[in-house]
């Protein structure tokens, strides 16, 4: 079949820049449809940290010193690119200091919304540089929501761009990119503000994610269950009925898993190495992590992780009341990893006090911890209020570390419930969002580990599970030509 021309917008790539899952799932699309053979383009803003760590980017040709007007502002972008490692994908920086000359990657400042804007106009024009008429434009979160309204209408009578089609994928519907109606002139289509939605101009409002939805051909987002839940719960978080109205393109596919950087037996940040038929590996990363995060226990008790964002989304509200209450009850260690709210952060530090001996909290961004802690943890738990697919659950099982999730999202996709009586499933899973059920399911795991036959057949069939990308890809793919055809 014949090769496909992908552009691909995202605000994060892995390894250029990350907060979250997005750039983990951006990268690895480049590289995977790369090595399927098409050809694969992706921009992303030239933040500091990227000028930083690449000062080997080539300017582009023909795309240098470009002027671009947001409302009343004159910008000027130059496009520097990189060939993505192991792929023969070319990755755009868009190299606009005035805009992404920033120490954090999102900000609050008011010109925010710009900032994307100028993203997805720079795409666009670089693909009229470069030349590339793209068969698909593949949009990720509300950064580059407009793009799909800007190729009907800024880009409507351009040859080169005019027939692409446009998929809106969605990582995380929480973040819409709301602006007030008042930016609507940085928008830059004139009279085709009536394209945007009518209710939201009345009541003084623009929403990107929103605009994104209804004019892309396709829209996507992160596993199946999520696409349910966002179209018919609140968890669609106030655009339930746009997605409704467009329930016939709106389609759910798992994220896959970078195996070259997440699996034990050559994870990149393990000294120690393990598959699923010798687990003597496993045991010495835990006895590393039990001596990194200074805790008193023995590699026989159980060893519970956690790495994650601490936001609203990913449930620790639960485990105010469940987590004092289970180490009281319960003998194992915790080792906690991640930062985000005081809130949460002072939860974490207060148990790390008052059990120093068997709780260790780490608050920072660290990708080799991150490593130790999925390889030594026996169990990891993800009690997400909502979760749109989730990535340490999948690195979890390839590393026979029992992931205790909710019932939610991609965690639903991706976990299935052990059962000890005839030996299948891969890890606990409990469906209420309520501290009795992240207790039973903590309860529940801790006995299964103390029984070792059945803990190494949840081990096992963890072990076998495969979220590789080379598989979800296919999904892509797919997903493209039958959006092609249409
Ligand atoms: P989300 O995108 O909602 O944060 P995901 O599970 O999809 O959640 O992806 C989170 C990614 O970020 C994973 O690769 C996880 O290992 C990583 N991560 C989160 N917090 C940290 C941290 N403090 N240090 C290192 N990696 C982290």
């Amino acid at each position: 079949m014949a090769a496909l021309k992908l552009c691909i917008l995202s605000s994060e790539i892995v390894p250029y820049a990350k907060t979250g899952g997005l750039a983990d799932v951006a990268g690895a699309l480049v590289r995977n449809l790369a090595n399927l053979g098409h050809d694969v383009r992706a921009f992303m803003p030239l933040y500091p940290v990227v000028r930083r760590n690449h000062p080997d980017l080539k300017p582009v040709p023909g795309a240098q010193r470009v002027a671009l007007s947001i409302g009343d502002t004159e910008y000027w972008f130059s496009l520097l690119s990189i060939t993505y490692p192991k792929s023969d994908a070319p990755i755009y920086f868009v190299d606009c200091p005035a805009l992404f000359d920033r120490e954090l990657l999102y900000t609050f400042d008011a010109d925010e919304h710009r900032r994307f804007l100028l993203l997805t106009r720079a795409a666009l024009e670089g693909c009229r540089r470069l030349g590339f008429a793209p068969d698909v434009f593949h949009c990720n979160d509300w950064h580059t929501g407009f793009l799909p309204l800007y190729v009907k209408t800024l880009y409507g009578l351009d040859p080169l761009l005019a027939h692409a089609k446009t998929l809106m994928t969605i990582h995380n519907i929480a973040f819409q990119g709301v602006m007030s109606s008042a930016a609507a002139p940085d928008l830059g289509i004139g009279a085709a503000w009536s394209l945007l939605d009518p209710g939201d101009m009345a009541r003084g409002v623009i929403n990107s994610l929103k605009t994104g939805i209804k004019h892309a051909h396709c829209v996507s987002t992160v596993s199946p269950t999520y696409a349910r839940e966002i179209c018919e719960t609140p968890l669609g978080m106030g655009l339930q009925a746009t997605l409704r109205e467009r329930s016939d393109r709106v389609v759910g596919i798992l994220n896959g898993v970078d195996y070259e950087e997440w699996d034990p037996l050559h994870d990149p940040h393990l000294s120690a190495h393990f598959a699923a038929q010798d687990l003597r590996g496993k045991l010495i990363n835990k006895e590393m992590l039990i001596a990194t995060a200074n805790l008193k226990i023995s590699t026989s008790q159980p060893l519970i992780g956690m790495v994650t964002r601490l936001s609203e989304q990913k449930g620790i509200d639960l485990l105010f009341d469940a987590l004092p209450e289970l180490l009281h009850a319960r003998d194992f260690g915790l080792v906690v990893l991640g930062s985000g709210d005081e809130k949460y952060t002072d939860f974490f530090a207060g148990l790390a006090q008052r059990h120093a001996d068997r709780v260790n909290f780490i608050t920072r961004f660290d990708e080799p911890f991150a490593h130790l802690i999925e390889a030594g943890s026996d169990i990891f738990l993800m009690p997400s209020r909502y979760e749109p697919c989730g990535l340490n659950q999948m690195y979890s099982l390839r590393y026979g570390t029992i992931p205790v999730v909710r019932n939610t999202g991609g965690l639903a996709d991706s976990v299935e419930h052990f059962n000890p009586g005839n030996g299948h499933g891969t890890g606990c899973v409990f469906n209420d969002y309520d501290v009795p059920a992240v207790r039973w399911a903590v309860n529940t795991v801790l006995d299964w580990y103390a029984a070792p036959h059945s803990w190494a057949t949840l081990q096992q069939n963890a072990m076998a599970k495969d979220f590789s990308w080379s598989r979800q890809v296919r999904e892509y793919e797919a997903l493209y030509r039958l959006m092609i055809s249409a």
